[in-house]
Parts: structure tokens; sequence; C-alpha cells
């Protein structure tokens, strides 16, 4: 098994939470993971057939950690390629 983080930074993002509140931060920060997720976990590795699995997700500050698990280099080097 290989695994992977990502590490995707929202700092850059953030919306103020004087103008608009922490809910609309919240939102924009979930839409964001699930873009990401949905984007890595639609991959399938051409030799093996199998997506990466997401293992854990963790938020860190600002930013958030995907650890996935892949069944192959392939599959991982796809799956960073995707999020370039
Ligand atoms: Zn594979």
């Amino acid at each position: 098994m290989f695994s992977l983080n990502f590490e995707y930074r929202v700092g850059g993002k953030r919306v103020s939470p004087d103008q608009f509140g922490g809910a609309l931060e919240d939102e924009l920060k979930r839409k964001m993971f699930d873009a990401i997720t949905s984007r890595v976990e639609s991959l399938q590795c051409p030799d093996h057939r199998e997506s990466p699995r997401l293992k854990e997700q963790a938020p860190s500050g600002d930013n958030m950690n995907f650890t996935y698990s892949f069944c192959c280099e392939k599959l991982k080097e796809l799956a960073e390629a995707a999020l370039k």
C-alpha cells in the first residue's frame, strides 16, 4: 500500500468572518474538499481497476490533510497529476 498526503491550503481563499460569518467559510471549505475528494476517488488504476481509498481526512489549522491509499505507484501518480 502506498499512501499520500494531500495538504490543501485554504488560507489564501479565506473569507473574512467579520464580513460573511463563519458559516460561509465552512461552506466554502466543504465545497473545496468535496471537489478534491471526488476528483481523486473517481480515478481508477488501469492495471488493477482499483480506486484510491480515503484513509484519513484531518483538519490542521487552515489546512486539510487527506491521506489516501493506493494499489500501486501508478495510481498514486495519477492522483497526484489530477490535483495539479
Ligand atoms: Zn494499481
